[in-house]
Parts: C-alpha cells; structure tokens; sequence
C-alpha cells in the first residue's frame, strides 16, 4: 500500500473510531502478523496488516468495511487469534478487525433458551454470564478460554461434549453479518427450527471471515444439569481402549462426550504398570439418568478387560484437564496436531501408514504419549501431536508430510481437517476431499458476497490453477 493511500486511510479510521481504536506503529501491529500456525520459519512476522482497527458496535464495523471497500482492501476478522492453519495470517495485508471489545450479552432469552451476543466474547465468559441464568452453551473446546464466539462458529469448533450436546454448528439460530459492500445481513429468524427461505447462517458456518463479518450470534444454550459424573479406565494400549470405545458408540448409551489415548505418565493417575492407554466417559444429565449410564460404561470397561481409575482421581483430572489444555498442550510453534476424521475400519491402518511410512520418511516424531487419540462419539476424530522437524529443508519437509497425511486420511473417503479448518496451511489440500464442481460452486459464493475479494483473501479456498 503506498504511503498517501496509507495516511488517507488511517485519517478516515481515525475519524470513524477515535484514535484509541486504530493502531498503526510497527510494534502495535506485531501480535496481529500471525495466530497459532507456525508458518515458514523465517517469515514469522513478515506478514504485518497496514492497520488493526477495534471496533465496539456493528455501525463501527460497517464504516469500516465501508471505508475498506471503496478501496478494495482487505479485511480480516480476529476473535481469540487460537486457530491452527493461518486463518490471519495478513498475506495481502489490509485491515485487520479485532473484535476484542465487542463482547456484549445483548439478551439472554431463558424461556425460549437463547443468547444474543457480540461475537468477540469468549465461550468461558458467555458461560460464566450463563451460569447465573442456570444455562450453559456447552461448547467445550479445548480453547474455551481464549476462543470467541465469532471465532468458533466461523472455524465449527468442535466440542467435546458433542455426543449429546452437538456442536457450535448445530447451536446458530441466527447471524448479522457486515458484508463486503457494508450491507447489513440478518440471516433469519431466531429461531433453531425453519423450513423457511435457504438457511443462510450455514454459510457462514467454518467460512473463516471469507464471506463477511459476523457483528452479532443468537445461539441456543442449555439448562445446566443437575449432575455430572465422569467414568476413566485404563488400558493396556490404545486398541483395547478404541475397543471400548467402540462398544460404547454401538450401544446407544447417552454419555456426552468420551476420548481413548495413549497418554503417558499414567501411573501419576493410578494406573498400574504396563497401561499406557485411557478412555474416559463423560455423562451430564438428571441425577438417575447419569447414576444409571455410569453403571453400564462400568460394566462396559469390566467386560473389556480395562482397569477403573479412582472415581475422586478421574474427577479431579477432568477438572485440571480442561482448565489447563491450552497451557499444557499447546507447545505451538514447535508441534503440529492432526485432527483427521477416517472411518473407524480403516482407523488401525490409518495410523500405521501415519507413524510407520510418512513419519520416518519426512522426520517428524509423535510427541510423548500423542500418537493415539479417537474422540469418540458422533464425529470420531482420529489425532496425534508431532514435533515439527528439524533440520535440512525442515519446512519443506513439514509441508509434504502435512500433504500426504491429508492424501492418505482422504484416500480413505475420510476428511483431513475435522476441526482446525483450512486457512493457509491446507488451502490446496481441500481439493483432495472436493470436486471441482463443488469448489467451483465455493468459488461462486464467495464472488457473490465479495465481489472483490477483501474478505480474508488467500485464506480457505485453492488458488485456481
Ligand atoms: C490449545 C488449543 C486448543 C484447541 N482446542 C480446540 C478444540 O477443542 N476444538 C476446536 O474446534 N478448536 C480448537 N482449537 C483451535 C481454535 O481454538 C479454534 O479454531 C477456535 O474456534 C478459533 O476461535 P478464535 O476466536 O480464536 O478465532 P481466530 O483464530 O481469531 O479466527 C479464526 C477464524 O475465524 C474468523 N473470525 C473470527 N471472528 C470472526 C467474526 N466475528 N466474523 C467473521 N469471521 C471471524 C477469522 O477471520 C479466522 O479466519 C484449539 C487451539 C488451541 C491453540
């Protein structure tokens, strides 16, 4: 961007939102030049957005994308910045829209069991407000504390209550959305259940700030459960755990979310020596119901030969688990996760391909206890964590095995992203899981909401060759 068109432009941001609202200087700007993903070693702030601009209404953006719009600049959208593949990274530079201050509870409808919101509240301060309503989103990521609503529902995070509790997806009754000309979208009625008009707050469902900028969510929430109860187990490896959970899948008992791993220093847990694997089940509900489904995954974990942890132990790693998952699990910049979906009579073969072929070829190395992991439930998400390699073309080699597990996890008719979506890093391989028609079809939906292509350019769809 040249230098008047640079001061024109911060004049009429500054005129719009104060200059309290607009940052500029090179090292305000350094924390907007990447998100989690560890792009090319030596370019990782060589990406810098001309502006970041944080706005605190739906009026504020819609000047803003007003103003980017007259000139065809690009816009990109920020929640918690937590996403995996470079959703933000700002390639092409432009405006980046920092929704941090846009974090109001507009409404909380009880009776009909919903909430409006701005989109930049995280899923930990929507359900701490929640709490004293005696509702619940239920959307637990592993991220909660630092992802946003706005960024959830445009990534379809993915929760690990999912089993009875569904996901983000399935809790959107209905968006506003600023368009790339500055128009105003209200996607429907707020409501979960139409057969009216086309459903239009799907599209922006996993669309990764390309379509618009959501500015406002009504989402159905829940009624808190009386109870709670977990049930853990330990095994002696990962198939005998993926062997309960695949009898607790088959057996139409109501748990809410479940995972099987190979985890390690499972004996700080209690397990005896020589388990290297767990599952554990988790049951929300009314009292009878949760006592009665702790029972049968009990009796579940008797008949597949695991061994029960201690009911306060498996409370009390719950607890920790979720509270402390982003700061102990995510070592980003140095680890990748896959976070695949494969069929599960394919998972054993997937996995073996994965660890035995690709990993030695390319040099990258499970991390400690990461090789396994099947959330277990409705979407079967089949991951591992890795350390990113070292060495002699280590991007490079990075980039090709990230490919071929993609080629691999979609030669099995299964998807490479389950919840991390595309953003930079898996931009060519979603051609691996879409026809042309079908990304041709993409591409006409984005040309239909921006024209110009401002919003969030480079990001989720193939260049076209
Ligand atoms: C430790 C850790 C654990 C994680 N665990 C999970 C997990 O359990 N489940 C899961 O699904 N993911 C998980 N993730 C990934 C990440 O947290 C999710 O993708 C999350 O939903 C992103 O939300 P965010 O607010 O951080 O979005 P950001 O990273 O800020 O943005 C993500 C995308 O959304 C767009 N966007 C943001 N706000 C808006 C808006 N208002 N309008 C339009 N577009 C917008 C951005 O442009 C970008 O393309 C994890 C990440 C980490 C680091």
């Amino acid at each position: 961007m040249n230098e008047s068109v640079r001061a024109e432009l911060r004049k009429e941001l500054v005129d719009l939102l104060g200059e309290s609202k607009v940052l500029w200087s090179k090292s305000d700007l350094l924390p907007y030049t990447k998100d989690t993903y560890r792009i090319r070693f030596e370019d990782d702030h060589r990406y810098f957005p001309d502006f970041a601009v944080l706005p605190e209404t739906t009026q504020e953006v819609q000047g803003i994308v007003r103003i980017a719009s007259r000139r065809k600049t690009p816009l990109i959208p920020k929640g918690g910045g937590s996403n995996r593949t470079g959703m933000l990274v700002p390639i092409y530079g432009g405006i980046l829209v920092d929704t941090i201050k846009m974090k109001r509870v507009l409404e909380v409808n009880k009776p009909d069991l919903n909430v409006t919101v701005q989109p930049g509240i995280t899923l930990k301060e929507l359900d701490d407000h929640l709490k004293d309503y005696g509702l619940w989103l239920t959307q637990e990521q592993g991220s909660l504390k630092i992802a946003t609503v706005g960024g959830a529902i445009s990534t379809s995070g993915f929760s690990r209550l999912h089993q009875k509790y569904g996901a983000i997806a399935n809790r959107v009754m209905s968006l506003e959305v600023v368009l790339a000309d500055g128009s105003i979208l209200r996607t429907g009625p707020k409501v979960l259940y139409t057969s009216t008009g086309y459903r239009l707050h799907q599209l922006f469902i996993a669309a990764e700030g390309t379509l618009g900028i959501i500015t406002e969510a009504t989402l159905r929430v829940e009624p808190l459960p009386e109870t709670s109860d977990v049930v853990m187990a330990f095994y002696d490896d990962f198939w005998k755990a993926n062997e309960a959970a695949q009898r607790l899948m088959a057996s139409g008992v109501v748990f809410s979310g479940a995972e099987a791993y190979e985890g390690h220093g499972l004996d700080r847990l209690g397990a005896p020596e020589g388990k290297t694997s767990l599952i554990y089940v988790l049951l929300h509900g009314i009292r009878g119901e949760v006592e009665a489904e702790a029972l049968f995954v009990k009796k579940l974990v008797e008949e597949t030969g695991g061994f029960l942890a201690r009911h306060d132990v498996a409370m009390t790693f719950l607890d920790v688990y979720t509270e402390q998952w982003c700061g102990a699990r995510a070592l980003t910049g140095f680890e990748d996760v896959i976070t695949t979906y494969v069929p599960m009579e394919r998972m054993r073969e997937f996995y073996d391909k994965l660890w035995n072929v690709i990993a030695p070829k390319y040099g990258i190395e499970p991390l400690p206890g990461e090789k396994y992991s099947l959330d277990v439930g409705r979407y079967r998400m089949a991951g591992g964590r890795y350390k990113l390699p070292k060495g002699e073309r280590a991007w490079e080699r990075y980039q090709e095995a990230v490919r071929e597990i993609a080629v691999l996890a979609t030669s099995f008719g299964g998807s490479i992203q389950s919840c991390h979506g595309v953003g930079i890093q898996h931009r060519e391989n979603i051609a691996l899981e879409y026809s042309d028609v079908a990304l041709d079809t993409m591409r006409n939906i984005k040309r239909l909401f921006d024209p110009d292509n401002i919003m969030n350019p480079g990001k989720k769809l193939p260049m076209k060759k």
